[in-house]
Formats: C-alpha cells, sequence, structure tokens
C-alpha cells in the first residue's frame, strides 16, 4: 500500500514538473519583460549628461507666422524702391547701421544697411552680449558679421530670380529684421573648426537670452548659414 502511494506521489512530482518546463519554453516573453523593465529602469536613472546635447542655436526656431503681422505693424511698412527710404530716414524712422567694434557688415547685394530705433537697439545689445560672454576668452576679439537688414519690394524681387526660397513676405521689408552670419566671424587670427561652432553657440546664447526676455523672435536658418532675427 504504502509503494503505491509513493509511487503516485513520484508520478505527480514529475507531471508538475513537465507543466513547469512547457509553460516556461512555450512563453518565453515571461522571463524576458522582466529585463526590459530593469532596462529601461537602468536608462530612466542614468544622468542627465547622457541626454542628447541641446544647443541653443537649435532652439531657436520661430516660424514666419509667429511674427509677421506683429513685425509689420511695428515696423516702417513696405518701401517699393530705394528712394523711398530717405524720407524714412528724415523722419526718424530708420537709421544707419554702420560698422563698429562689435560687428562688421557684409557686402549687400539685396538689402540696406537701416533698421527701426528699436531694432538697431537689439543688434546693439546682442553686440554687447556677445562681446561680455567673450571677454575673458582668448576669442574676445571677435566680430560677427550682418549679412542682411533693410529689403524693398524692389531688391526681393531680384533677390528671388536669383534664390527662388527668399520669401515674399519677408519682414526684412519691415525694418525690424537683420540676418548674423554663424560660418563667419572676424578674428585677427585664423580660427579652427571647434572655434566657429563655439563662436556659433555664443551667438545664439545671446540672442537666446534676448528672445527670453521676449525682446525677439528668431531663426536659425540651416540653408543660408545665418540667425534670422526681428526685433519684438
Ligand atoms: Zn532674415
Amino acid at each position: 500500500m504504502l509503494k503505491k502511494i509513493l509511487r503516485i506521489i513520484f508520478l505527480l512530482i514529475i507531471s508538475i514538473e513537465i507543466i513547469a518546463l512547457i509553460l516556461f519554453f512555450a512563453r518565453p516573453h515571461f522571463s524576458t519583460r522582466n529585463i526590459q523593465k530593469s532596462k529601461s529602469e537602468a536608462i530612466s536613472l542614468l544622468p542627465d549628461s547622457c541626454e542628447e546635447y541641446v544647443t541653443h542655436a537649435n532652439q531657436l526656431n520661430d516660424s514666419v507666422r509667429n511674427y509677421l503681422e506683429q513685425s509689420y505693424l511695428s515696423g516702417i511698412g513696405i518701401l517699393k524702391y530705394y528712394r523711398e527710404i530717405k524720407p524714412k530716414i528724415d523722419s526718424g524712422k530708420l537709421v544707419l547701421i554702420e560698422n563698429n567694434r562689435h560687428y562688421l557688415l557684409d557686402t549687400m547685394y539685396y538689402s540696406y544697411p537701416f533698421l527701426t530705433v528699436k531694432s538697431a537697439d537689439l543688434l546693439n545689445e546682442i553686440g554687447e552680449k556677445f562681446h561680455q560672454k567673450l571677454k575673458n576668452t582668448h576669442l574676445k576679439k571677435t566680430k560677427f558679421i550682418v549679412t542682411s537688414l533693410l529689403r524693398t519690394v524692389s531688391s526681393i524681387t531680384r533677390l528671388r530670380k536669383r534664390n527662388r526660397n527668399a520669401i515674399k513676405y519677408s519682414s526684412h521689408l519691415h525694418g525690424t529684421s537683420f540676418d548674423i552670419s554663424y560660418d563667419e566671424f572676424d578674428n585677427p587670427k585664423k580660427l579652427s573648426a571647434a572655434e566657429f561652432e563655439y563662436l556659433k553657440e555664443i551667438l545664439a546664447q545671446s540672442i537666446f537670452e534676448l528672445r527670453n526676455e521676449e525682446k525677439c523672435w528668431a531663426t536659425h536658418e540651416r540653408w543660408q548659414t545665418c540667425f534670422h532675427v526681428v526685433s519684438r
């Protein structure tokens, strides 16, 4: 009798083990789920420094829809021809922009070196910030390059013949906008690729801070390698 009971218990244990083995191999995701969970927990614990670095340049992403109307309202209207600029200067609506200790003007074929007073102040403020940030570095003598300022309908038409991507309804028509190059800087010494990258980021940071203070809108233009800035 005892022998029979022991045999039944033995068969029972064997059957349980067989069922457990079948379950384990038939549904393997049961076993990997915990591994995946611990993996994602580990990733969530990684320090911030392991995340992809977001540059200030990439955060300058205002679209023309955000500001075109406000730019028009705070600007000088739209000028058709170059000859219409002088009356705006005489009435104090536009001021001449010239090279100074912070920046140089590029040779401009499709724009004129004028801005509204508020926009000229903004450009100077960017210049001040940029130099303040470089003050204690070996790059302190660097000047940035302004590549575009006021445009007229006539100059935009000429530009569009050359560059079909140029926007017809540009805020450059309002005297509120300017472009600053980020792949060209003026410096007594020859700059390395790393120094160019650094200067681009310092320039972007200067603009970014003023954008946070709601003094401007700004866009990182990839095609034209410049920061397009609109005073606010
Ligand atoms: Zn622009």
